[in-house]
């Protein structure tokens, strides 16, 4: 890009900001953070393609909310809390009106989950988001795939398939009253990652996974990093009002494959139950760890086809 035109971008991405850890910030070669000895550095990437991931003339406030919500649910996923993220915008042109609004979204972001930016890379291209989210966890306290084992009950952070029903009512295959499609759009563009779930099952859940491409992928990558099998009862599935008007079939399609829901799925031994009833956060049982490999479904007792098992770019 220009020279004038980066001094433009630094003046929609390097603002002062309240950034604990930072020892540099924007503007050099790199950033330089610092990490207590006690903690381990949590990193993770995500990519938002314009028309893939978000409708490429969604209002650039929201776009820029949806990306930095979407990359921070892995860092709830993990138990850690946001420290600092990185920036890579790739835009087909240079709109002022555009960086306003998307600058403006992703600091109130920021603000609200406590991170500060602290980098970027700026290019010219088909209009792509990629955010890198960095956060901090205490050493050996992460929440993994992997440490699900046989007997642990499997967990949801809330309701599932609001982010298909999202999708549906963008389509206009949905109907719903105005308070629902507001619940949905908001679901859609500003799914809120779950740090006090993330934060308050350290040290009780056995695993843990963000619900990103459906619930049967995801515990799926639980289950195989386990080693184990995942048993789910459909009946106890839960539901916002808006996914609730879908019959039975399409409700249970939109939470089992079609994913961008951001809760998280989680197990948990039986000696630990009572520690996550005793927490002020509601979670639902929905099935059990069992031997075996993969996921299985069951409706009131009788074996549930899956048909589609989740989003998959190059499936
Ligand atoms: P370099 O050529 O060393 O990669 P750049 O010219 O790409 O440096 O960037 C200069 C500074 O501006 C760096 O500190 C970089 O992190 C920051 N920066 C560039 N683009 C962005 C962006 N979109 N958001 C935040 N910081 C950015
Ligand atoms: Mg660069």
């Amino acid at each position: 890009m220009s020279l004038g035109e980066f001094d433009l971008i630094r003046d929609y991405f390097a603002r002062a900001q309240d950034a604990p850890g930072v020892a540099l910030g924007i503007g050099d070669d790199c950033a330089l953070l610092e990490i207590p000895p006690s903690e381990q550095l949590a990193v993770s990437v995500d990519t938002l393609v314009a028309d893939v991931h978000f409708p490429a003339d969604a209002e650039p406030y929201l776009v820029a909310e949806r990306a930095l919500c979407v990359s921070l649910s892995d860092l709830a996923a993990m138990g850690a809390q946001p420290r600092w993220i990185t920036l890579c915008l790739t835009l087909p042109a240079f709109d002022e009106a555009w960086l306003a609004g998307f600058s403006a979204g992703l600091f109130s972001r920021t603000k609200a989950y406590g991170c500060s930016l602290v980098g970027g890379d700026t290019t010219r291209g088909p209009l792509a988001i990629s955010v890198q989210v960095m956060g901090t966890v205490p050493v050996g306290q992460a929440l993994q795939r992997k440490g699900a084992q046989v007997g642990d009950g499997i967990y949801v952070s809330g309701p599932l398939g609001d982010g298909a029903a999202a999708l549906a009512l963008v389509r206009g295959e949905l109907e719903t009253t105005p308070s629902e499609s507001a619940y949905l759009r908001e679901r859609y563009f500003q799914p809120e990652p779950c740090f006090d779930w993330g934060h308050a099952l350290r040290g009780i859940a056995n695993a843990a996974i963000d619900v990103s491409d459906g619930l049967v992928q995801d515990l799926g990558h639980i289950c195989s990093s386990s080693g184990v099998a995942g048993l789910v009862y459909l009946e106890r599935l839960p539901f916002s009002a808006a996914v609730n008007r879908l019959d039975n079939t399409a409700r249970y399609q939109a939470a089992l494959a079609g994913g961008d829901d951001y809760q998280l799925c989680f197990t948990v031994p039986a000696g630990r139950q009572s520690a996550l009833e005793e927490l002020e956060l509601t979670a639902f049982r929905i099935g059990d760890v069992v031997a075996g490999s993969g996921v299985r479904c069951q409706l009131n007792g009788a074996d549930y086809p899956i048909s589609k098992t989740g989003y998959q770019h190059f499936g």
